[in-house]
């Protein structure tokens, strides 16, 4: 019995009490890893945003690079920064982002949300697709980070779903954070600088079906025409984006921040859903 009670009484405080104010959303083209050691344009609006909104009482971070067969939250109490990248400098190896975890707010998800399944994972901790972009937009790394999978083999609809599904989260003081990038072809990357018109034609297309919320075409984005192929050939950057707009709602304000195609074919463009 008090195993019980104790277990209610830790997931009451994402599940039952509302902190009265509706948090934003944020979705951030994360780009390099380097961000994380860099000071550049696109750090500085990070940490601007970082300081512009109310202050989360945690976390929960959707990244590109969690794909996984099922759709996992990490329950780890210190969250593990992990280092999935190579061929950097020595410099991001010795970053640490050192965020606590939430098992409350894992275990309130469990609860919350039946379909799909929240599986238990303790292995996983925070990629580079969260803590690159958190260190610079919560440099001080306490408040608790929670990361949520992206189940791989599942389609855009059911991933705007479940953003759909989390949105119970922004009245309980928790930001839901996606990360990943609206275009992402390594394979084209221009290391001279410079841009291929396919790719700022596609992230200009995004955006003006966000700005028409019309969100079932960006769904659907295989339909949108020829700059969509070397703008997402694969979908893991772009996924974290139905996350975000499914925890929209439909008088959501939209902002954009970092609205910039970078190296070619990496678009760096950022969304505050208010
Ligand atoms: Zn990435």
């Amino acid at each position: 019995m008090i195993g019980i009670s104790s277990i209610g009484a830790v997931s009451n405080l994402f599940t039952s009490e509302k902190s009265g104010i509706k948090m934003p959303v944020i979705f951030a083209g994360h780009g390099s890893p380097m961000n994380a050691v860099e000071d550049n344009e696109f750090t500085k609006k990070w940490f601007e945003i970082g300081n512009s909104i109310p202050k989360p009482k945690a976390i929960l971070s959707v990244s590109a690079h969690w794909l996984t067969n099922g759709t996992y939250a990490t329950f780890a109490e210190k969250p593990k920064t992990i280092y999935d990248f190579y061929g950097f400098p020595e410099i991001l190896f010795q970053q640490k982002y050192d965020a606590p975890g939430s098992i409350e707010l894992a275990t309130s998800l469990q609860n919350q949300i039946t379909s799909p399944k929240i599986l238990k994972d303790l292995d996983w901790g925070l990629d580079h697709g969260t803590w690159s972009v958190l260190i610079k937009m919560f440099p001080q790394a306490d408040i608790p980070v929670v990361q949520l999978s992206i189940s791989g083999k599942e389609s855009e609809q059911f991933h705007f779903d479940l953003g759909k599904k989390l949105q119970f989260l922004r009245e309980r003081g928790v930001l839901i954070f996606c990360s990943g990038n609206i275009v992402h072809n390594l394979r084209r990357i221009k290391w001279e600088g410079g841009t291929y018109d396919w790719a700022v034609e596609f992230d200009e297309k995004v955006k003006s079906l966000i700005d028409k919320r019309d969100f079932n075409s960006l769904i659907n984005w295989q339909s949108l025409g020829s700059s969509t192929e070397l703008s997402i050939p694969t979908n893991d950057h772009y996924l974290p984006l139905m996350y975000a707009l499914g925890a929209s709602d439909k008088d959501s304000k939209i902002d954009y921040f970092a609205e910039k195609v970078i190296m070619g074919s990496l678009s760096m463009r950022g969304l505050v859903i208010n």
